[in-house]
């Protein structure tokens, strides 16, 4: 089933043309993590779903990060094919969500069931989110993932241990662990407890020696790719084309934005420009940064990171 008509615009957004070419075949990547409802989109959405789907991105998870913002993500995923909710509360938001937000949640995952509870988590980098209120929203809503049996989308930065500590806790169903960036030993335990780790735009960094390592060595099983669109741009879409050009300023630019928070610029948190909007159309490309680091084929890491994905979130799709 094609869900979108092939497009003269096929590569008009990627960067990537010397290394990357669309696949023989279509609809295979998942964009695991794309916050497609955000406001970035307004002006473009169905173009941007567009290029996308015709680079092969067929299905994309849309997490919401607060309960107003479900609205507009269910919204957008019924407008589109090949898009797939994710409802919760976001850790960075918690200062602007209301407890009874929470009944609101368990009212709505009643009405609608969404594919996932995100994106919910810990983010102990961000300092004027309480984290005691934060872990009051993450706790809620793991209760949430497990009294509906639905995996969650985590978000997880600076806080990893004391995410694992409240998995191992309250069970759920497992998931996907988003833009993970953790030690090898979090990284197993992890897949422990049943979820897949979410590898992006981070991973095309030269810079990002860790994350990379991880994306090169972990079992092929623990792999799900993702954008993060609007934010975490590949460094292709960063001041130019700088990956193979001067590693020594890619390094210091790649070194400043790790100490920015880049999450949802939209709700003015971050920094990115609109030139350097990611979209669910770097998908592929990232990908084929993955196939290069794993030694294997674009095909390859397409068809896994596919599998992982719909196994992660016990969705079943159409052939
Ligand atoms: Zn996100």
């Amino acid at each position: 089933m094609r869900h979108c008509g092939s497009s003269s615009r096929l590569v008009s957004n990627a960067n990537r043309n010397d290394i990357f070419k669309p696949l023989p075949f279509h609809d295979m990547w998942i964009d695991s993590h794309c916050h497609l409802q955000a406001p970035e989109f307004d002006a473009d959405r169905a173009t941007v779903w567009q290029e996308a789907c015709a680079l092969g991105v067929r299905d994309m998870l849309v997490p919401a990060v607060g309960l107003a913002d479900c609205a507009l993500v269910g919204a957008c995923c019924a407008r589109h094919s090949g898009l797939h909710p994710a409802y919760g509360i976001h850790p960075l938001y918690v200062g602007q969500a209301a407890e009874s937000d929470l009944n609101g949640l368990n009212a709505l995952l009643k009405s609608a069931r969404p594919v996932a509870i995100g994106e919910i988590g810990l983010d102990g980098l961000v300092a004027d989110v309480d984290f005691a209120r934060q872990e009051f929203f993450f706790i809620a809503q793991l209760k949430l993932a497990r009294a509906f049996d639905l995996p969650v989308v985590l978000h997880v930065r600076k806080a990893i241990d004391t995410v694992l500590k409240h998995l191992r806790r309250i069970r759920v169903r497992g998931g996907i662990a988003h833009a993970f960036n953790g030690s090898r030993q979090q990284a197993d335990e992890f897949l422990r407890l049943g979820f897949k780790l979410g590898f992006g735009g981070s991973l095309t960094y030269a810079g990002s020696t860790r994350i990379r390592s991880l994306a090169q060595n972990l079992p092929e099983e623990a792999l799900a790719l993702e954008t993060d669109a609007p934010d975490i741009p590949p460094c292709w879409l960063n001041r130019g084309n700088r990956m193979n050009a001067d590693e020594t300023s890619h390094h210091a630019f790649c070194e400043a934005q790790r100490s920015i928070p880049l999450l949802h610029p939209h709700k003015g948190r971050g920094v990115i420009d609109h030139r350097e909007r990611n979209t669910p159309a770097q998908l592929p490309a990232i990908g084929a940064v993955l196939a290069e680091l794993r030694a294997t084929s674009v095909e390859h890491i397409a068809s896994v990171t596919r599998q992982n994905t719909l196994a992660a979130l016990s969705l079943i799709l159409a052939p």
